[in-house]
């Protein structure tokens, strides 16, 4: 679908997702704005795709750390990955990553780790060094 937005042919976008229908324009509106098509916010939100590995709820946490940083209108790529074996590497490129392990958080700024926090300081931590950046 992406490549055919991207060729120019058709004008609509339609998604169908399971789950709540909601989450649909949201998708839709990724695709667009990872084509081009659509102007992307300042703060850029990354998020893995989760595997075996994650040990925590990362699409919730991503969830808390989405509604937390909405508001910000700085050119920021911020990440959130599901562990700490691959999402270092993964987010290598982020201004900041959030790598989660068990009740605890590791977070990276441009690839080098500066601070290990448990789980509930995850976002205050994360608007500290947004500020700050
Ligand atoms: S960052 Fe870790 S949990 Fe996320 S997809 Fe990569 S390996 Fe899996």
């Amino acid at each position: 679908m992406g490549t055919l937005l991207a060729e120019g042919i058709g004008d609509t976008i339609r998604v169908s997702a399971a789950g709540d229908p909601v989450i649909e324009t949201g998708i839709a509106k990724q695709i667009l704005i990872s084509l081009g098509l659509y102007p992307a916010p300042k703060l850029q939100l990354i998020v893995c795709p989760t595997c075996a590995r994650t040990e925590i709820d990362i699409a919730g946490l991503a969830r808390k750390v989405k509604k937390a940083v909405i508001t910000i209108d700085r050119p920021v790529r911020l990440a959130v990955m599901g562990c700490i074996v691959n999402g270092p590497g993964e987010a290598a490129d982020a201004d900041l990553a959030v790598c989660a392990a068990k009740n605890k958080a590791f977070i990276y700024r441009k690839g080098k780790k500066i601070a290990t926090v448990a789980e509930n300081q995850i976002i205050p931590m994360l608007l500290r060094l947004l500020n700050n950046l």
